[in-house]
């Protein structure tokens, strides 16, 4: 399944359940609470098993509001990675 498609799919099921945000600020910060949901997974030796899950939630709450925001991210991902091979090191050593 294409990544646009899974944002539209996740976008729908979030407005179902009547969770949506009124603000692209607030939903970022959710996008925060979930990386700090997925530090609090990787305390111990190891990142335990829920990991995948927090790191699941940091996804989801990302492809929410780039279907939101009508933001083709399939495109922008894409866009991005090209843009950082291009840069190549920028001085920084390996
Ligand atoms: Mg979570």
């Amino acid at each position: 399944m294409n990544i646009n498609k899974l944002a539209e799919q996740n976008y729908n099921w979030v407005e179902r359940m009547g969770w949506h945000n009124k603000t692209t600020l607030e939903a970022l910060a959710l996008v925060a609470s979930e990386v700090g949901e997925a530090i609090n997974e990787c305390r111990g030796e190891k990142p335990t098993a829920e990991f995948p899950e927090e790191l699941a939630d940091i996804v989801l709450r990302v492809l929410d509001i780039a279907h939101w925001q009508g933001i083709d991210m399939e495109k922008a991902l894409k866009a991005k990675m090209l843009k950082n091979e291009q840069r190549g090191t920028r001085g920084r050593m390996k």
